[in-house]
């Protein structure tokens, strides 16, 4: 093929594919940006936006709750839950434009909403419609795992995905994993007034993150009043009328904890299935990531990846950093190759200055 309908397609609009086709825009490339469920994605959608608005009105609560430390007296306040949910998505709804189809079509992004299905290294297919593409940014995210419990599926359950549409507040809430997003989903929701017990199966919690910072989260949430069970595994979940009985063993004993919703925050599993990378042959990682280059170049030379499809760090920034990789590594290649690894440590600058410049190969 000597012709193509674009320079470049970027498939998932979070912040991966958004700032890709943001950068692809700004030189004059041709570039169409295809996403099939929200234009934002899971920053927008359902990941930092909505837990940052969360954790606002949390800390809210918590400032009041020790309003004295302030000089102020005679403070009352009552938490309803479903306004603080709705605000969470006037939130969102705030930020929206800014990720918007009409945003990115007058920035020169063709947008299309619609599944992409990756046909050949130069088609993909969207809405019955094949587009040929010079290159491919595969920014397709990553979604929550949901963990094979016996009698999960039976009960009363959100995950990070869907956690949102809850209106009505738990009474008692476990949060099933130790990680950064159950655990700050825990924090907001202690804060607000629900019971929280965190289930997680290793012996602490935060595994990546400094100890000194872990035994203070851990001092903060044990004076927050939530419960942490590690080392313990859940055996299964049983359905009891409203409420979910949780069984599990630990220290050798098998013991049941009964809530009213559970929060499943076990980790997040990368979207590279299910649109036509297997049928071309595209590696991946064990964890299911795409495998990539230094310059982020999958297995097939003019396949891209970005964000939590490519991995390691599961984070937006990581996402819009290796994005602008990607791109002019897509745009200029073989005239001028970035590599990404070297400069992962560059963040601040990058970000800070509001430019970037890698080493050129
Ligand atoms: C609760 C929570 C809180 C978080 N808080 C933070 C935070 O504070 N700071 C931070 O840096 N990160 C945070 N994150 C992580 C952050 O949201 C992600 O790292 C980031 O959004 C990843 O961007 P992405 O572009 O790789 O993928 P996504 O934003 O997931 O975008 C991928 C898009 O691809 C689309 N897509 C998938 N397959 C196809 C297909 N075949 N065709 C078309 N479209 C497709 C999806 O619909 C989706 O919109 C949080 C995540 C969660 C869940």
């Amino acid at each position: 093929m000597t012709k193509f309908n674009y320079n470049m397609i970027a498939i998932g609009a979070g912040s991966g594919g958004l700032v890709s086709t943001f950068i692809a825009s700004a030189v004059k490339a041709k570039v169409a940006l295809i996403e099939k469920h929200k234009m934002g994605g899971d920053c927008l959608n359902t990941g930092c936006v909505p837990s940052k608005a969360l954790i606002s009105s949390a800390k809210a609560v918590q400032m009041l709750k020790k309003h004295t430390l302030y000089g102020l007296k005679n403070v009352s306040y009552e938490v309803d839950f479903s306004l603080t949910m709705e605000r969470v998505q006037d939130i969102i709804a705030k930020v929206e434009p800014h990720d918007s189809v009409a945003r990115y079509f007058s920035l020169g992004v063709e947008c299309h909403i619609g599944k992409a299905m990756i046909r050949s290294p130069h088609e993909v297919e969207v809405n019955g419609q094949v587009l040929t593409t010079k290159n491919i940014v595969v920014a397709t995210g990553a979604r929550p795992f949901v963990p094979p419990i016996p009698g999960l599926e039976d009960v009363q359950f959100s995950h990070s995905g869907n956690i949102w549409d809850l209106r009505k507040q738990p009474k008692h809430l476990a949060v099933i994993g130790g990680g950064p997003i159950g655990l700050e989903l825990a924090q907001a929701f202690r804060r607000l007034g629900s019971e929280v017990t965190i289930i997680n199966l290793d012996p602490g919690i935060l595994p990546r993150e400094d100890l000194d910072m872990v035994q203070f989260i851990r001092e903060s949430f044990e004076n927050d009043g939530i419960k942490l069970l590690d080392e313990t595994t859940i055996e299964s979940i049983e359905k009891r009328g409203d409420s979910s009985r949780i069984h599990y063993s630990r220290e050798d004993e098998k013991q049941f904890l009964d809530v009213d919703h559970i929060l499943v925050a076990v980790g997040r599993i990368p979207n590279s299935s299910g649109f036509g990378l297997e049928n071309l042959g595209v590696e991946l990682n064990k964890n299911k990531t795409i495998k990539v280059d230094k310059f982020l170049r999958s297995s097939i030379p003019n396949i891209y990846a970005c964000g939590d499809v490519a991995g390691p760090y599961q984070f937006t920034h990581m996402a819009g950093h290796q994005a602008w990789y990607a791109t002019v590594n897509a745009l200029f290649s073989p005239l001028k190759k970035v590599c990404d690894r070297l400069f992962r440590s560059s963040l601040v600058y990058l970000y800070g200055s509001g430019t970037g410049t890698g080493r050129t190969e």
